[in-house]
């Protein structure tokens, strides 16, 4: 496997900070825990004294601004490791979208096959020198949330020893795993600013998953609906943070005799307004 050399740019700052021993998402969101008091109670002190419609208005302000601004903050701190797998994975992507996948599974689902172009994509970013893997998690249910799994790949880049290993992860359906049909605009607003692709490390997806699902909760609450389990922060939690199994896909071998060929399907279209790949199937959903 070829070395892959770790460019030192301006955003090891945030690298040391994202590596460092302290938890990064912890720090930054350690008070929305309900540890210290839940996050409105800690709002509302911060606009005691209000008229009460007022001050709930105002709350209600600082909040999704908060939510807005942590957000912004998490997606765009990037560092030059994320930057590279970034750029690659777009690259793969694009590609695929040129040549089309095969569809190599017995019974290919509808649609387009999250599968195969997250075989396919990682075979590409292995052969780029990248340590990529396919990752399966899995989890049991527990009183809060119901069980589940989920696939999706990850990079693990050892090329600085000091830091062991560092784990990127990426998820080609990210913002389609937080929308909801009945959100409120504060909520769309924060959707809006996540691409479909999704290529960070854990600590970065940490921090990510806790804000939106943060924000998921409050929606509903707002909306007086339920929040349905698998938006749950435990769930969401399972499916990139929790156990999981990691394997190394070897390419599909073309024209197999039980495999007949299937004409190419181009799976992919692009978003012109943000140059980034939009991938037209939903993603694996559990059923319930
Ligand atoms: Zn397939």
């Amino acid at each position: 496997m070829e070395k892959v050399p770790m460019t030192r740019q301006n955003s090891d700052g945030i690298d040391d900070f994202l590596d460092g021993p302290a938890d990064f998402a912890d720090l930054m969101f350690g008070f929305m825990d309900g540890s210290n008091g839940s996050d409105e109670q800690i709002l509302g002190d911060f606009v005691g004294g209000e008229d009460e419609d007022e001050g709930q208005i105002k709350r209600r302000r600082i909040f999704w601004e908060t939510q807005e601004q942590l957000l912004q903050a998490t997606l765009f701190q990037t560092t030059s490791l994320e930057s590279r797998i970034r750029r690659a994975t777009k690259e793969a992507l694009r590609e695929l979208h040129t040549v089309g996948v095969q569809c190599g599974c017995r019974r290919p689902v509808a649609g387009d096959c999250r599968k195969c172009i997250q075989r396919e994509l990682s075979v590409r970013l292995q052969s780029l020198g990248f340590n990529c893997y396919i990752c399966k998690s899995k989890w049991k249910s527990s009183t809060e949330i119901p069980p589940g799994e989920h696939t999706y790949l990850e990079v693990l880049d050892k090329s600085n020893p000091k830091k062991g290993d560092v784990r990127v992860v990426i998820e080609l359906n990210f913002r389609a795993e937080f929308e909801m049909a009945r959100a409120n605009d504060d909520y769309n607003k924060l959707i809006a600013m996540l691409s479909e692709l999704f290529v960070g490390k854990t600590e970065r997806l940490k921090a990510v998953i806790k804000i939106l699902c943060v924000a998921a909760k409050k929606c509903m609450k707002e909306k007086k609906m339920h929040l349905a389990p698998w938006r749950k922060h435990k769930y969401m939690q399972a499916k990139w943070l929790g156990t999981y199994e990691r394997t190394t896909p070897t390419p599909l071998p073309v024209g197999t005799p039980d495999r007949p060929q299937k004409p190419k399907a181009s799976l992919l279209t692009f978003d012109l307004r943000q140059g980034l790949p939009v991938m037209h199937y939903t993603a694996v959903e559990v059923v319930w």
